[in-house]
C-alpha cells in the first residue's frame, strides 16, 4: 500500500498528522476519507458538519463532556501495571482499562459524546446502529443520561446472537429496530439508520459507533476517544517514569486504536493495530481488512476493504462480533499508507489463547476483541525482548460468556506460574 504514496508526500502528511491538520476540509486523510454519500443525506452530514464546528471544541460543550466523563463514566480509567504477564513475556507490560469505564468498553467515550452534541444541536431523538450490541447499549445510557429518547437499529441475526444485549438497551429505555434487509448484521443496520436518518435530518442525531462512514464521523469519533491516548500517554509518565517502546490495539472500525495511537503519533513509539485473523487467510475467512484489503468505499468512505475482483464487499469472519467489519476508518488506512502504524492479525485461536494467560496472570477478564491485541503483542515481545509495551484493554469479556463457555478454560496452564 506504502507504494501509492511518494516518500515525501508521506513525510508530509505524517507531519500533518502530528500537527493535528488531518482531516483536511473535505475530510481527506490524505487519499483516504472523503464524503461519497446520496444526495439525500448531503443536508444531515452538512449540518451534523456545521454542529461539529460550533460546539465540539467550544469551551463549555469541553467543560460538560469532560465532567461525564469524570462523574458518570468513571475516568480516568486505570493504567494497569502487569506483573505476572511482564515476567511471562519477559517484558514490560502495561494495560491502559477501558473495561473499567462505564458500561464496560471504550465506546461509552463516543456515545455520551455525540450524546451531548445531539442536545446542542437540538436533536429530538437519537438513533443508532449496532452490531454486538455494545455501542447500541453505551448509546442507549448515554440517551438516558441525557434525556433523549433511542432507536437502535439491529441486523435481524445479531438480534437472535446478542439477546441479553438487546435486553440491555430496552431496559436502558430504548427502542431496538430489527433490520431484515441485506446481510441482517451491522453492514445493513448502518444502511438503515442513515435511511432513517433522511427522513428527519433535523430532528434526529444519528450516533456512529466507530471510526468509520463518511465525514465528519471518523474526525468525530477520534476527537471524543483520544482521551484515551491522552490519558494513557501521562499516565505512562507519572506512573513508569516513560513512555512505552510499542503500544498495541485490536482494530475493528478503528475507534480504540485511533483513540489511544493519535495522541502518541508525534512520539518515539512503534504503534501496532491488531484485526481479526479469524479461522485462516482466505477471503472470507477473516476480518483482517488493512492486511489483506484493497482500496475501495464503503459506506461513504475511501479507505482500504475487503472486496473480491469484481469490488464484491466480503463477508467477514471471526469469533469476536466487535471486529467483524469488512471496512476500517479511512485514517488507519493513512497511517498505514504512511508507515506510522502497522496492522497485523491474530487469529481466532490465538486471541482464545492469549485470554486464557490474561486471565489467570493478571485477574481480568478481557472482550474477545482486545485478546487479539494481547495475542499480538505477546509475539511481538519474543523478538523485542525486554521492551515496555502499552496494552489498549478496550473492554471486558463478560458480554463473551456464551462464547467462552464452549472453549474449556486451560486453568493449570498459568496458574501459579
Ligand atoms: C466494539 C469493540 C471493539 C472494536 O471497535 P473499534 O471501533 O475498532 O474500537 C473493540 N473492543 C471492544 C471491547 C469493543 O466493544
Amino acid at each position: 500500500m506504502s507504494s501509492i504514496l511518494q516518500a515525501s508526500e508521506r513525510q508530509a502528511l505524517l507531519e500533518a498528522s502530528i500537527r493535528g491538520e488531518l482531516p483536511d476540509e473535505h475530510g481527506r486523510f490524505g487519499p483516504f476519507g472523503g464524503r461519497y454519500i446520496p444526495e439525500t443525506l448531503v443536508p444531515a452530514f452538512e449540518r451534523l458538519d456545521a454542529g461539529i464546528k460550533a460546539h465540539l471544541h467550544e469551551d463549555s460543550f469541553q467543560a460538560e463532556f469532560r465532567r461525564e466523563l469524570r462523574e458518570w463514566v468513571g475516568r480516568p480509567t486505570a493504567l494497569s501495571f502487569a506483573p505476572r504477564l511482564s515476567e511471562r513475556w519477559g517484558a514490560k507490560v502495561w494495560l491502559k482499562r477501558e473495561d473499567l469505564a462505564h458500561t464496560g468498553a471504550h465506546k461509552i467515550n463516543n456515545a455520551i459524546g455525540q450524546a451531548l452534541l445531539a442536545k446542542r444541536l437540538g436533536a429530538k431523538r437519537v438513533i443508532a446502529e449496532t452490531g454486538a450490541g455494545q455501542h447500541g447499549v453505551a448509546s442507549a445510557a448515554a440517551c438516558a443520561r441525557v434525556g433523549l429518547p433511542c432507536s437502535v437499529y439491529m441486523g435481524a441475526v445479531d438480534i437472535v446472537r446478542q439477546a441479553p444485549n438487546v435486553d440491555r438497551m430496552r431496559r436502558l429505555g430504548a427502542e431496538v429496530v430489527a433490520v431484515e434487509t441485506g446481510d441482517k448484521t451491522l453492514r445493513a443496520a448502518i444502511d438503515e439508520a442513515l435511511r432513517a436518518w433522511v427522513s428527519d435530518p433535523n430532528g434526529i442525531y444519528y450516533i456512529l459507533g466507530s471510526a468509520v462512514g463518511a465525514h465528519p464521523y471518523p474526525y468525530l469519533v477520534r476527537e471524543l476517544q483520544s482521551v484515551i491516548g491522552q490519558e494513557a500517554r501521562q499516565q505512562m509518565l507519572d506512573q513508569a517514569g516513560c513512555l512505552p517502546d510499542a503500544a498495541f490495539a485490536c482494530v475493528g472500525g478503528g475507534s480504540n486504536a485511533i483513540g489511544l495511537f493519535y495522541p502518541l503519533l508525534g512520539d518515539d513509539i512503534e504503534l501496532i493495530g491488531v484485526e481479526a485473523g479469524g479461522i485462516g487467510d482466505g477471503l472470507g475467512e477473516n476480518a483482517a481488512t488493512l492486511a489483506t484489503g484493497t482500496p475501495g468505499v464503503l459506506q461513504g468512505t475511501y479507505t482500504i476493504i475487503l472486496q473480491d475482483d469484481d469490488g464484491q464487499v466480503q463477508e467477514t469472519q471471526s469469533i469476536s462480533a466487535g471486529l467483524d467489519y469488512s471496512g476500517v476508518g479511512p485514517e488507519h488506512a493513512l497511517l498505514q499508507a504512511i508507515g506510522r502504524v502497522s496492522y497485523i492479525s491474530a487469529s481466532d485461536n490465538d486471541a482464545l489463547d492469549a485470554l486464557g494467560e490474561l486471565c489467570e496472570t493478571e485477574g481480568i477478564l478481557t472482550a474477545l476483541e482486545t485478546s487479539h491485541a494481547y495475542a499480538a503483542a505477546r509475539e511481538w515481545a519474543k523478538s523485542n525482548p525486554g521492551k515496555k509495551i502499552l496494552i489498549g484493554n478496550s473492554g471486558r469479556g463478560d458480554k463473551d460468556m456464551p462464547t467462552l463457555t464452549k472453549f474449556p478454560a486451560k486453568v493449570r496452564h498459568y496458574a501459579g506460574a
